[in-house]
């Protein structure tokens, strides 16, 4: 459905109309390399889960073979959090999930570097200001700062870089822009020095987060700002700063001042996407205020429907609470390491559970993922150095199953642990030949992004007296003196050394 409204002196009418574009069906895997995944045909539609409706949906793109995507970006006035990486882990899985279905993904993320308004409310402290006062630095700095060690960390997760990064200093013209549409509307009221968006002029205000506008009058617990009309009515443009020394400033049609934080999503994917486009994701806690939020600024400023797919992330769960930068309970990727787990070790704990189950980071799962990944690395490197480096064919019966399997799970709303389990099937099936094995597995990889093709089995720097020594048990082997190759064995094994023997000969790896 779409919806549009046109403006007769002091009256807005919103209509409906069908809103059933592009093609019927988009199959996962039906347009990949030169028609490879032909075999399966249509049989796996892609369904994604639509906070629009909360139901699961055929996707289909508004134009056949690609897709909008626009990602909620991190506010960068610190690290990110595990629990914000999540997110991106999911929204990068679900990009990959589109790319491997052969769709060419336009994949476009904002960064927050205005801080004032970061938190949900209008109430929010200015985080940049705060940050850069504690560090004798301007809040440019450090949103700089924050923003190299965002994309350092997304590199390391093995997420891949958005189509296009925005960040929202380089657009306040377009968010200027976009206001004076939605002002052109009739959208809005000037009280108090800062521009507001009337929700009551807004019929379909709240429908992400099934909310009434009655519900929404009714018992808000929003801090009540006495120049609102409505409690849940939210700023479009601040000339009255809240902040002492506010030092990101601009001109304006409403005077010298800085934007909402929620104008900047509408204005840049937009901007990047077209005025109507496919998917919108960002974590649970963005749907009651910012993403309704951002809805009814550009509905207000088209008149037509805005976003196809809303997806959203469960949370990271510290505790029994959600980690939260403002809760002061969150763990940095730089933490996980110091305790001995790698960035992908936490990318394979986030892929052991539904992007929409909440789930609960603790030593015992992130241990779990660690042993797991180091299992699979493991599996991999011995069918990489059983298949001699030769290439295999994913398509050969027996690993097109699993394939296929991979598909039909990963298609159903991205059921990663499922599709990990087809990975497993797949990697333990002797009767799959070798390098047909990882052929098949390097396709599922493409998905999951855990880089299985360039594991490599760690280079042992053997010292001259290890090499003797595994020289001479080679040598006792020959010779049959059993007893003097095991005592070897041990000598090496003490040292954190393990022997392999092979039809190739003896392999070694580190404990
Ligand atoms: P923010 O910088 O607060 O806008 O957060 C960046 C992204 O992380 C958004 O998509 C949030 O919804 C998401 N997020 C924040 N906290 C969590 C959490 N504990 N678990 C999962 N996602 C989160
Ligand atoms: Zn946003």
């Amino acid at each position: 459905m779409e919806h549009g409204c046109f403006q007769i002196p002091n009256l807005i009418f919103f209509f409906r109309v069908d809103f059933e574009r592009g093609p019927k069906k988009h199959s996962l895997g039906s347009s990949q390399n030169d028609g490879f995944f032909a075999k399966w045909g249509n049989m796996t539609q892609l369904q994604l889960f639509n906070t629009m409706g909360r139901k699961l949906m055929p996707f289909v793109p508004l134009v056949e073979g690609s897709v909008g995507l626009y990602c909620c970006g991190l506010t960068v006035y610190n690290f990110a959090h595990v629990g914000n990486l999540r997110a991106y882990i999911f929204e990068d899985v679900l990009r990959r999930t589109l790319e491997y279905s052969g769709f060419q993904v336009n994949h476009v993320m904002n960064v927050t570097d205005v801080g004032h308004l970061s938190d949900d409310a209008d109430s929010g402290e200015d985080k940049m200001l705060k940050a850069a006062v504690e560090a004798g630095k301007t809040p440019w700095e450090i949103a700089e700062f924050y923003t190299k060690a965002f994309f350092t960390d997304l590199d390391s997760l093995n997420v891949l870089m958005p189509t296009t990064v925005c960040k929202a200093t380089d657009h306040i013209p377009d968010m200027i822009a976009l206001i004076q549409r939605i002002e052109a509307n009739g959208f809005t009221y000037f009280s108090g020095g800062n521009l507001y968006f009337d929700i009551s002029k807004f019929p379909e205000y709240g429908r992400l987060a099934l909310l009434s506008l009655d519900d929404l009058k009714a018992g808000s617990r929003i801090e009540v700002d006495k120049n609102k009309k409505n409690p849940h009515d939210f700023v479009l443009w601040f000339t009255q700063s809240k902040f002492e020394h506010q030092a990101m400033l601009w001109d304006s049609p409403w005077g010298r001042g800085y934007p909402g934080w929620h104008i900047e999503c509408s204005a840049m994917s937009m901007k990047y996407l077209g005025e109507q486009f496919d998917i919108h994701c960002g974590g649970i806690d963005h749907i009651p205020v910012h993403h309704t939020n951002e809805i009814a600024q550009a509905e207000a400023a088209t008149g037509k429907k805005w976003v196809n797919y809303w997806l959203h992330n469960e949370f990271l769960l510290f505790g029994t609470e959600k980690m939260s930068k403002s809760l002061g309970n969150f763990v940095t990727l730089t933490t996980l390491g110091e305790k001995g787990y790698a960035p992908l070790d936490y990318r394979f704990f986030c892929l052991g559970a539904s992007y929409r189950s909440q789930l609960k980071l603790s030593d015992e799962g992130l241990q779990a993922a660690k042993n797991g990944r180091a299992a699979l690395s493991e599996k991999i490197i011995l069918l990489k150095e059983d298949a001699g480096g030769a290439e295999g064919n994913a398509k050969s019966a027996p690993a097109a199953s699993f394939l296929a399997s991979f598909e039909e799970h990963i298609a159903l709303d991205l059921n990663t642990p499922q599709a990990l389990g087809d990975l497993w099937g797949l990697l333990r099936d002797e009767k799959v030949p070798a390098a047909d094995r990882l052929a098949a597995a390097y396709e599922m990889d493409r998905v999951f992004g855990l880089g299985l093709k360039e594991t490599e089995r760690e280079k042992v720097d053997l010292d001259d007296e290890v090499i003797a020594l595994v020289e001479e048990r080679e040598a006792a082997r020959k010779a049959k003196n059993f007893a003097r190759a095991d005592e070897i064995r041990k000598i090496l094994e003490d040292r954190g050394i393990v022997l392999e023997d092979t039809p190739q000969g003896v392999r070694w790896r580190k404990k």
